[in-house]
């Protein structure tokens, strides 16, 4: 089969161009980064794990009526997406206090909040993703109140969502970053969900051990990464049944 175009590749993911107009093909690396890009790793079999994780979220929450640019699951490390213009944010909802906040508020880590934060993040890895107001987003056209209004609304209900589903299999949904693209057709422009929801964008903790279900196992040398992942994945009842060493990677990539 003949390579395709790459139309991106970011830092666990590469974006190839789809079979059809207006779509992409997303292909999950093993690799991982972390403290922007300071510390690189390879979790092996984190690709095929992530890439059936994110499979399954992005049905259940498109289920429940979020719009999100997933297609189908195409083989063990590719799904088909919609091509969408990505709004150049980073959505983080917290729910427990942990990493920057932590930090930045000298709160204990796991302290839980008041209520669940929403922050704003520029895209950016020559800024370091910074953190910004709606007055910044605004300002310089990043998204308009309207775009913003309809993210906050998704973010929340994506937060309620996803908080229960993982409560039920015994892990606490610290908190998470989503990404949201704006998807046209003919006339219509609609925000919807994009990139990826896996352990390398949540904080999952155990609910009984408090045990880190996520990429801190990598962040911070914790070790087991692997183990982790599959153990979300195996909660979540879709652990690959191969396992999920797949180190060859689909065809079309050799
Ligand atoms: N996060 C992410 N990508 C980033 C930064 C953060 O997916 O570039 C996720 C991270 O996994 C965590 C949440 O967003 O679930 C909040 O991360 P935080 O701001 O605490 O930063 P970190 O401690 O991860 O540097």
């Amino acid at each position: 089969m003949a390579r395709r175009r790459q139309i991106y590749e970011g830092k666990a993911k590469v974006l190839f161009e789809g079979p059809e107009p207006g779509t992409l093909v997303q292909y999950f690396k093993d690799d991982t980064s972390a403290f922007s890009n300071k510390k690189k790793g390879t979790i092996t079999g984190k690709g095929v794990l992530n890439n059936r994780i994110s499979e399954y979220l992005m049905l259940r929450i498109g289920e429940m009526g979020i719009p999100t640019h997933f297609v189908r699951r195409l083989n063990m490390r590719e799904q088909l997406v919609r091509e969408v213009e990505i709004i150049p944010l980073e959505i983080v909802v917290r729910n427990v206090a942990a990493g920057s906040l932590a930090q930045r508020f000298g709160l204990t880590e796991g302290t839980p909040l008041p209520r669940c934060i929403v922050e704003h993040y520029f895209k950016s890895d020559t800024l370091d993703d910074p953190l910004v107001s709606e007055e910044h987003i605004t300002a310089f056209g990043w998204a308009t109140p309207q775009d913003l209004d309809e993210i906050m609304s998704l973010t929340l209900r994506i937060n309620d969502f996803l908080s229960g589903l993982f409560l039920g299999i015994g892990l606490r949904l610290v908190d998470f970053r989503v990404e949201f693209g704006r998807l046209y057709t003919n006339d219509d422009m609609q925000i919807v969900l994009a990139d990826e929801i896996s352990p390398d964008n949540c904080r999952l903790w155990d609910i009984k051990t408090g045990e880190r279900m996520d990429k801190d196992r990598f962040r911070r040398d914790l070790g087991n990464v692997e183990e982790a992942y599959q153990e979300v994945a195996r909660r979540l009842g879709i652990l690959p049944e191969g396992g999920p060493r797949d180190m060859k990677g689909p065809a079309t990539m050799q």
